[in-house]
Order: structure tokens, then C-alpha cells, then sequence
């Protein structure tokens, strides 16, 4: 934003530049031992290559503006990544570099960081009236995709501000506006305490430069009575905390002129009158040593009644936490804030304070705040009554690995990107993966296999014995879904699979005329062996998953030759397996096959009628969906597995649905519904009925024949006066 000047640069100006960046060198060094001080190194000779011929207003090397805000970055403790970002935010801005050249050098990550700052400072952010800020400074946090573009983009408007008064007046206006509506309220929704009291502070004096150095004014002619006292009372205050055993570092600060000014204005009173002008700290190891701090001041001062604030056990929504009173002592009010390290640090740097520890200690509490936070920041976001084109861009991220999701409770459930439903499922819990049916997404049903995205609301829908299927592995993203499902497969397959294969052999073993009972435990190891099977048992298991002919394992184990049958031969009606698995319906049939498991998933419980689709799954025979099936659009891919199926013409059998109904609450209706589904012939299973405001929901399990049945009740309920809907339940 600082246009080229004429005068050239001096070599003693670059020389002290150079001298900042080795001092940021150290910092960086010092505070973030372990990263990539090369990357800075190149990032830096890249900017000053960039940025060679440019000067500031100040008449400095324009070099110095991304030093200084690199500098003020690196005092946070920011990572590498934000600094090099800092050190090359003006490069695509200013000299025309194409962000691909920063892409190509520096990484997508520090190029993506350079784009979004790019990106912010090319906006007006200037409100056309106070009531749009809001949605400003929402906007602002919606377009990004890193919260620290943000961040960098905070400490680029500090350094400007600082140097704001090189600047002609219509644009110190402009800028320190533009910075007190939108920069100073972001900073504060980020905690980022320090930088926004600077950033007030500095506005404060170029818009109302009267009031602001009349409040300095005020202040400096008391300063020296002011530091007196806060003296003695830290003072008094250490020794005390040293008597009791309480671990303290004791600070002073008095009240930041902009927030004064603003206190003086609401509550029309005299800067004397102001309760927390002074203030001191108290900032301790536990909260369990910040109640005790609070108990030993009270003894030490009585508190103003109504004073006491609990910020530990109510954080302020920016997640500021401290415990507030106000106590006199002789004749002066003031302040005590007590705190943690870790709450004083969230206070000053708020959302910066999360890439301290990031790879080293102490994170579990940084994490769980920074959860608060990102969760916060989708909420505040979405609150934002714009066109959906906005919230089509909703990108805030904190953490560019991680996507926060929430449970319909508001639980928020943190994974890694590209994780699926299935994923959530199994990071809820164990049993809700496996039981897995279907899911919605802010209250849309999706397919299992739907990327998550930050901000979505994930509803599990679960039905009690259902499976985890082995497709799910194909798609899941965390190793805990993975491992959970492979634990599954590998118990209960592994079991089927080896009965499966024993039948199979049986099977063969009749129509061969060969008593299985006349061959030998020895053969059968023989031929397991032979298959590089340990055990007889995986054996059957492999004959079970299909990976062996059972005809072939016959021969080999009995010692005769059996000659192969075309399938052609096979009656096309799989009857016999069915039989074998007790499921002898008949209903469906399997063009082509003989000899296959099939049963009717329980996912959407199809019945004849139902357009109906099979999938091969391995060792569990065939799979019968509905085509409707969410599970069916997951699959829908596979189609080497696919195989048409089709319903049986008549059946003795009938099939178990559910209904629900919604109903006025009125006698008789249940007696109603029970004549029109006894009228078609269908057996009720069970009934069950509740109500709410005039209304009941009444959902009935009952077996039918096919689907013309079920829609002649279907129909015959809807009839029914005081009957709102009906509608057919999958999960039975
Ligand atoms: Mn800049």
C-alpha cells in the first residue's frame, strides 16, 4: 500500500536492516528451536531482491515493513511458515510477482498464506455505515482459509499503524477507520489482547486526536502517583502470596487510553471514578491457586460489593479467562485480574498462543481451547445472513490438517481431512460405526462415504444388529475407523466364511458320493498344507471367501478325480443355499448362479415388489438392496460386483416392515389403522404409539407379502380422517 518514493536507499539504511533480520534470526531461534531457519533465510533474500529499489514514506527501505511485521510475528512465537509469509506479504502486491514463483520457492503453505493477505488487502473494508461492520469482519474470517492469514494480516496493520504518520491525513483517516471498525474487533473476536489494545489505541489518536490526548494528558500528570502506588500494592501483594505458598508473578498495568475514553463516555464519569484504571495481576500455576490468590486478597482488602467477576468458570465468548474484583486501598480503587500462565498468555495472544507448543509440549489444553475457538468462528460466521454465495466460501481453519464437525448435541468431533461419515461414526463410538446405516448431514441425508467439512452437523443413523460392511474400508480416512472395521471383518468373516466353506464341501461331497466322514484328519491337513493353509479350519475359510474350488479341495483330500460341471448344468434357483442357511423364502433369484448366499440387506430391507439390486460380497453371498438404498449409491462405482437380481413370482413368505404415522390424537384412531391393515390380510407385529401437542406418532412393525400389499395399507391408512402422513421406515 506505500508507494515507490524517489530518494534511493542508503547503504547504512540496508545495513540496519539486514541487522533486524539477523535479530529475527535469533528471536525465531530462540523461541521455535527446530524450524526451517533456511526457508527464512530465502524468504528473506527473495523479498529484498523483490523490494530492492522500493522505499517508504519514512524514507526507510519499503524492506523494512515485512521485517518488522515478520518481527512482531516471531514475538507471538508464530511458526515459519507465518513469518515467511510475513516476510513475502507484499511481494504479489506490490512487484508483480506471480504467486506460482512463491509456490515454486517457498511451498504451497507459505503461498497460501501470501494469498489470502494479498487477497484481504485488496478489499475496501471500509463499512459504508456501522451496522454492515459486523458482516465485514465476518466476512473477512469467511474468505480465508487459514485463520493466520488473518493473523499476519493483524501484525501488516499494526506496523502500518505504527508508522501511520508518514501518511498524508486523508488517508491516516482512512486507514486507522478501516482499523478501529474492522481490524481491532477481529483482533478481540481472535483474543488476541495485546494487539488490539495497540491497535485501538493507535486509531484513537489519528480519529479523535483531541479526545486521545486529553486522556494522555490526564494520565501522564497522575502517572507518577499512579506508579507509587501500584509499587507498594505488587509489592504488598508478593509478599503475601510468598507467605502462603502461592506461586505468583505480580504485574501493574493501568487502563490502555482508548478503552478509558470509551468507559469515561458510557458511564459519564470522571477518569478517578473509574474502577479498574489501575489493575493489577495476579498470574499463578492452577485455577485451584487462582481462588486461593482470590481468597488471600480478599483478606488482605475488603471487595467493592458487585465486583467480582468469574471469568474461569464463564469465559467471555473470545475465551478470556480471569477471576475480577475490585478492592480499596487508601482511598484508591483497583483491580486484581487473577489468572493461569496459560489463561494470560490466551489473553494477550489469544489464537497465536496455539502455534507455541504445537511441536512440543504441553498442548492438550491449547487444543481443547483452540476446538472452542474454531467452533466459535463457524458459529459467528454462519450467523451471517447473506447470500449462500458466502457461506459457499466458509473456509476458516485453524488447523489446515483437521476439519471440525459436531454431533447433533453440539459435540464437537475433530478429524483428519478427507474423513467420511463412516469416520465420525467410528469416532463417536465403536458400536454407532458399526451400526452405521445412513447419515445426514445438516440434516441431509448423504451417501457413507460424504466428505466432511468444517461446521457440519453429523447425525448418525444406527439400527441396532446392522454390520459394518468391508466397502466402508475403501473410503474411511482415520485409523481408527479402519482398524475398528478390520477388527470386525476379521471376527465375524473369518467365522462365516468357514462355515460357509465346510457346507460347500459337504455340497460337493453329496453330489459326488463321497462320505466326507471316510476321509482322514491326516488328508485334510495334507491338502491344507498343500493350499499353504496352517490349519484344516483355514481351509474352510478359504474355501469360504471363494479363493479355492471346493470340487478341487474334494478330489485332492479324497484322492478321486471328479469331473468339472459347467454351470449351465445348475438349476438357476438358489434354493439349495438358502436352505442351507435357513432362509429358504425363495423369494429372490440370482440370474445365472447357482450356489450363492443371498439374503436381503437390513439396511433398507426390500421386499418383493421393491426395484432390487445385489452386490457379491466376499464369503457373506449375495447382498439384496433396494436400488433406493443410500448404501447402493455408495456402491455404485463397484460394478464388477454387481450382479442382477430379481424377485421370485409367488412366495409363501412375508417380510417385516415398519411404518410411522402421524395422527391427530383422537379415540379410536389406533382402532382405525388396526382394521385397515388386518382388511389386506397383514399380520401386526407390534404397536406402538406416543403423542405430543395434539399429535401422535404411532409406529406399527407388521409383515406383508410384497409391496402391493403394503401400498394398498399404505393407501387405505392415508384415508383415515385426522391421518397426516405415513410413511415406510427402512431400518426394521
Ligand atoms: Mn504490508
Amino acid at each position: 500500500m506505500e508507494p515507490a518514493a524517489k530518494p534511493a536507499i542508503t547503504e547504512a539504511a540496508r545495513r540496519a536492516v539486514d541487522l533486524r533480520f539477523v535479530e529475527l534470526i535469533d528471536k525465531v531461534r530462540r523461541n521455535r528451536p527446530g524450524d526451517d531457519l533456511e526457508l527464512l533465510r530465502r524468504a528473506y533474500d527473495f523479498a529484498a531482491e523483490q523490494h530492492k529499489t522500493q522505499t517508504r514514506l519514512s524514507g526507510e527501505p519499503f524492506l523494512s515493513h515485512p521485517v518488522e511485521v515478520a518481527h512482531i510475528l516471531a514475538d507471538m512465537k508464530l511458526d515459519v511458515t507465518s513469518i515467511c509469509a510475513a516476510l513475502l506479504h507484499d511481494v504479489v502486491e506490490d512487484t508483480k510477482i506471480p504467486l506460482e514463483t512463491i509456490t515454486e520457492h517457498f511451498g504451497a503453505d507459505v503461498a497460501r498464506l501470501v494469498e489470502g493477505t494479498t487477497k484481504i488487502s485488496r478489499l475496501d473494508l471500509l463499512a459504508p455505515e456501522a451496522r454492515q461492520a459486523e458482516n465485514v469482519r465476518k466476512m473477512l474470517l469467511a474468505m480465508v482459509n487459514d485463520v493466520r492469514v488473518v493473523v499476519v494480516k493483524l501484525a501488516d496493520r499494526l506496523h502500518n499503524m505504527r508508522t501511520l504518520n508518514y501518511l498524508d491525513p486523508a488517508k491516516q483517516q482512512r486507514i486507522a477507520r478501516e482499523t478501529l471498525d474492522i481490524y481491532a474487533p477481529v483482533a478481540n473476536r481472535l483474543g488476541m489482547g495485546l494487539i488490539r489494545g495497540e491497535l485501538e489505541d493507535l486509531s484513537f489518536r489519528y480519529l479523535e486526536p483531541e479526545s486521545f490526548f486529553d486522556v494522555q494528558k490526564k494520565l501522564a500528570t497522575k502517572q507518577k502517583v499512579f506508579d507509587k502506588f501500584l509499587l507498594e500494592v505488587q509489592d504488598s501483594i508478593r509478599d503475601k502470596m510468598v507467605e502462603t505458598g502461592i506461586p505468583a508473578e505480580v504485574q501493574a498495568r493501568v487502563k490502555r487510553a482508548y478503552s478509558l475514553h470509551l468507559k469515561i463516555q458510557k458511564q459519564q464519569r470522571v477518569m478517578d471514578q473509574v474502577y479498574d484504571l489501575l489493575a493489577i495481576r495476579v498470574i499463578t500455576d492452577s485455577i485451584k491457586n487462582c481462588y486461593a490468590a482470590l481468597g488471600v486478597i480478599h483478606q488482605m482488602w475488603p471487595p467493592l460489593p458487585g465486583r467480582f467477576k468469574d471469568y474461569i468458570a464463564m469465559p467471555r465468548p473470545n475465551l478470556y479467562q480471569s477471576l475480577h474484583t475490585t478492592v480499596i486501598h487508601g482511598g484508591q480503587t483497583f483491580e486484581v485480574q487473577i489468572r493461569t500462565q496459560e489463561m494470560h498468555r490466551i489473553a494477550e495472544q489469544g489464537v497465536a498462543a496455539h502455534w507455541k507448543y504445537k511441536d512440543g509440549h504441553a498442548v492438550s489444553n491449547a487444543d481443547d481451547q483452540r476446538i472452542v475457538w474454531m467452533r466459535q468462528l463457524i458459529e459467528w460466521v454462519q450467523e451471517m445472513q447473506e447470500p449462500s454465495e458466502f457461506m459457499s466460501t466458509l473456509r476458516v481453519d485453524l488447523y489446515p490438517e483437521e476439519v471440525y464437525t459436531f454431533t447433533p448435541k453440539g459435540r464437537v468431533v475433530v478429524l483428519p481431512r478427507d474423513a467420511t461419515a463412516i469416520d465420525f461414526a467410528y469416532a463417536v463410538h465403536t458400536e454407532v460405526g458399526h451400526q452405521c446405516t445412513g447419515v445426514k448431514v445438516n440434516g441431509s441425508i448423504v451417501p457413507l462415504r460424504h466428505t466432511l467439512a468444517n461446521g457440519d452437523v453429523v447425525e448418525i443413523l444406527t439400527q441396532k444388529g446392522h454390520e459394518p460392511s468391508r466397502d466402508w474400508l475403501s473410503f474411511v480416512h482415520t485409523s481408527r475407523a479402519r482398524s475398528k472395521i478390520r477388527q470386525w471383518i476379521n471376527l465375524h468373516e473369518r467365522e462365516q466364511a468357514k462355515d460357509v466353506g465346510k457346507r460347500l464341501l459337504e455340497k460337493e461331497a453329496r453330489h459326488a458320493g463321497i462320505s466326507l466322514k471316510k476321509i482322514s484328519n491326516e488328508d485334510w491337513q495334507r491338502v491344507a498344507s498343500e493350499y499353504g493353509c496352517g490349519r484344516i479350519d483355514d481351509l474352510h475359510a478359504d474355501l469360504g471367501y471363494g479363493k479355492w474350488s471346493a470340487r478341487q479341495v474334494l478330489a485332492k483330500a479324497s484322492g478321486q478325480a471328479l469331473p468339472d460341471t459347467s454351470e449351465d448344468k445348475q438349476p438357476k434357483i438358489v434354493d439349495t443355499v438358502k436352505r442351507m442357511l435357513g432362509m429358504n423364502d425363495g423369494a429372490i433369484l440370482v440370474r445365472g448362479h447357482d450356489d450363492l448366499m443371498v439374503y436381503r440387506s437390513k439396511c433398507c430391507n426390500p421386499i418383493p415388489g421393491d426395484d432390487v439390486v445385489g452386490y457379491v460380497t466376499r464369503g457373506r453371498g449375495i447382498a439384496v438392496h433396494s436400488k433406493t438404498c443410500p448404501n447402493v449409491q455408495n456402491l455404485m462405482y463397484d460394478t464388477e460386483r454387481r450382479i442382477p437380481v430379481e424377485w421370485a413370482g409367488e412366495t409363501q413368505a412375508t417380510f417385516p416392515v415398519r411404518l410411522r404415522i402421524l395422527t391427530e390424537d383422537r379415540p379410536g384412531m389406533l382402532a382405525a389403522i388396526t382394521n385397515v391393515i388386518s382388511e389386506t390380510g397383514a399380520n401386526i407385529r407390534t404397536f406402538e404409539s406416543g403423542g405430543q401437542d395434539l399429535r401422535a406418532r404411532i409406529e406399527v412393525a407388521l409383515d406383508v407379502n410384497d409391496r402391493k400389499q403394503l401400498e394398498r395399507i399404505l393407501g387405505g391408512v392415508k384415508r383415515i380422517p385426522g391421518v397426516f402422513d405415513i410413511e415406510r421406515v427402512y431400518n426394521v
